[in-house]
C-alpha cells in the first residue's frame, strides 16, 4: 500500500520496542532485568485514583471543552505561577493527551515545511520525529560529556539560520539526566531573545531532581525569554501517571488557541474523568512526589556507585530525572549490538544511545526497584568485564 511520505521517514519508538520485548520474555518466564521502562515503577497515589472515581461515579463521562475542564486549566496556571514563577492564566494553557501529544501539537501547530528546529543530542528519541511529522527539519547540534551534554550558548548562536523556529530544551534530561543551573539558562535565554527564535522547555522530569541542582524555567528569567517561551509538562513523571495520558502545554495566547483547534479536530478533549485525577494531582499534597524523588535518589546512587567500580565504563553524574547514561565504546561495541548482546548473555534490557543521538552510550533507567538493580547490575558488570 502507497502510504504518505510523512510516516515513512519517521522510525518506530525503540525505547517502547525494547520495552516489549523485555515484558514478552518477563511473560515467557525469563529472569529479565529491565532498565528499559521510562516510567515510574509506583502506583498512581490514591487521593488522584479516588478523585477520578468519584467523577466517574458522578457520572463526569460526557464530552468537555477541547482545551481541558476550566478548572484542570486553572489549576495548571496556579502551578505555573507559584511553582515555576511564569505568569500564565487559564487561557494560556491546554491539557493534552501526554506530554508526547503536547510536543507534538506545538510542532504542528507552529512549522512550516523548511522550518527548523534546533534539538541539542543527546536528546529525548521522539523530538525529530515530531518536527519531521510537521514537515519541519530537525538541526541536531551535539554536546559533549565533558560539557556536562549541555548546550552551550555559542553552539546554539552558530546553529541559528534565517529558517530557525524553535529550540527544544529538556531539563532535567531525557536520555542524560542533566539540568541546566539558572546561569546556563540564562545564557541560552539571550541567545534564543538575540536571534528572535522560541523555546520549547520540556519540563516533564522538573520534580525529579538531586544534591543542589536547582529546577528553574527558563521562561521565568525576562519578560523577553517569557513572551518567546512554550512550557510542555505533563502528570506522569512526577505523580506516577504514564497510563493516564495526561500532559498540558503553556504559552502565548495565539499559540494554544492554534493548538486548541488543532485538538478540536483531532483528538477532542483528554479522558474527562481523569482530568479530575490532574486536579486532586495539582491541588492535594504534594508528598507522594517527594517520597518517590527520595526513592530515586536512593537507587541512583547506589547505581552510580556500581558504575564507578566497573571498569570501561565512563558516565557524568546525573542531576534529575531517573536515568543514567554511561559511555560504553571502550568495550568496543556500539549500543546497539552492546544492548542486543546484554540482551541474549545476561537478559538485561537496556536502550541503545543511538536512538538518543549517541551510538557511544547506552540508557539505564533506574525506575524499578533495587533488587533489580542490585541484580541488573551486577549481571552488567559481568558483561562489561568479559568484554574488555
Ligand atoms: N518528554 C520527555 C523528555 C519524556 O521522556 C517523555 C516520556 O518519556 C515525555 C516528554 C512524554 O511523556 P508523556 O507523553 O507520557 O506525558
Amino acid at each position: 500500500m502507497k502510504l504518505a511520505a510523512r510516516v515513512g521517514q519517521v522510525t518506530p519508538s525503540l525505547t517502547l520496542a525494547i520495552s516489549a520485548q523485555a515484558k514478552a520474555m518477563k511473560a515467557e518466564g525469563i529472569d529479565v532485568c529491565s532498565f528499559s521502562a521510562g516510567e515510574p515503577d509506583f502506583d498512581t497515589p490514591d487521593h488522584i485514583k479516588a478523585a477520578a472515581k468519584k467523577a466517574l461515579d458522578e457520572g463526569k463521562t460526557k464530552y468537555g471543552p477541547a482545551a481541558g475542564d476550566p478548572q484542570l486549566r486553572a489549576a495548571i496556571a496556579a502551578k505555573l505561577q507559584t511553582e515555576n514563577q511564569l505568569d500564565y492564566q487559564a487561557e494560556n494553557t491546554i491539557v493534552t493527551n501526554g506530554g508526547k501529544h503536547s510536543l507534538y501539537n506545538l510542532m504542528v501547530a507552529l512549522l512550516d515545511p523548511g522550518d527548523e528546529v534546533i534539538i541539542p543530542a543527546p536528546y529525548w528519541l521522539s523530538y525529530p520525529e515530531m518536527v519531521k511529522l510537521a514537515e519541519g527539519t530537525p538541526k541536531i547540534v551535539n554536546t559533549t560529556a565533558e560539557n556536562g551534554y549541555k548546550l552551550t550558548p555559542q553552539q546554539l548562536r552558530d546553529a541559528c539560520t534565517p529558517k530557525t523556529r524553535l529550540l527544544v530544551l529538556n531539563s532535567p534530561s531525557n536520555p542524560t539526566g542533566m539540568v541546566y543551573t539558572p546561569q546556563e539558562l540564562r545564557a541560552i535565554a539571550e541567545v534564543v531573545v538575540e536571534r528572535d527564535i522560541l523555546v520549547v522547555s520540556d519540563e516533564i522530569y522538573e520534580k525529579i531532581i538531586y544534591d543542589d541542582a536547582e529546577q528553574v524555567s527558563i521562561g521565568s528569567l525576562s519578560p523577553e525569554i517569557f513572551a518567546r517561551t512554550i512550557i510542555s509538562n505533563g502528570f506522569a513523571k512526577a505523580y506516577s501517571m504514564t497510563g493516564w495520558r495526561l500532559g498540558f502545554l503553556a504559552g502565548p495566547l495565539e499559540l494554544i488557541k492554534a493548538v486548541s483547534t488543532l485538538q478540536s479536530h483531532s483528538t477532542s478533549n483528554v479522558c474527562t474523568f481523569a482530568q479530575y485525577g490532574a486536579i486532586a494531582a495539582l491541588e492535594g499534597s504534594q508528598d507522594c512526589v517527594e517520597e518517590m524523588r527520595q526513592a530515586f535518589a536512593k537507587r541512583r546512587t547506589y547505581i552510580l556507585d556500581r558504575l564507578k567500580a566497573i571498569p570501561g565504563l565512563t558516565c557524568p553524574e546525573p542531576k534529575g530525572a531517573f536515568y543514567v547514561f554511561p559511555n560504553v565504546s571502550q568495550t568496543g561495541m556500539k549500543s546497539l549490538d552492546f544492548c542486543k548482546a546484554l540482551l541474549d548473555r545476561e537478559n538485561v534490557a537496556t536502550i541503545p544511545g543511538i536512538a538518543f543521538g549517541a551510538d557511544d552510550c547506552i540508557r539505564l533507567s533506574y525506575a524499578t526497584d533495587l533488587p533489580t538493580i542490585e541484580k541488573g547490575m551486577d549481571r552488567l558488570e559481568r558483561f562489561v568485564r568479559s568484554q574488555l
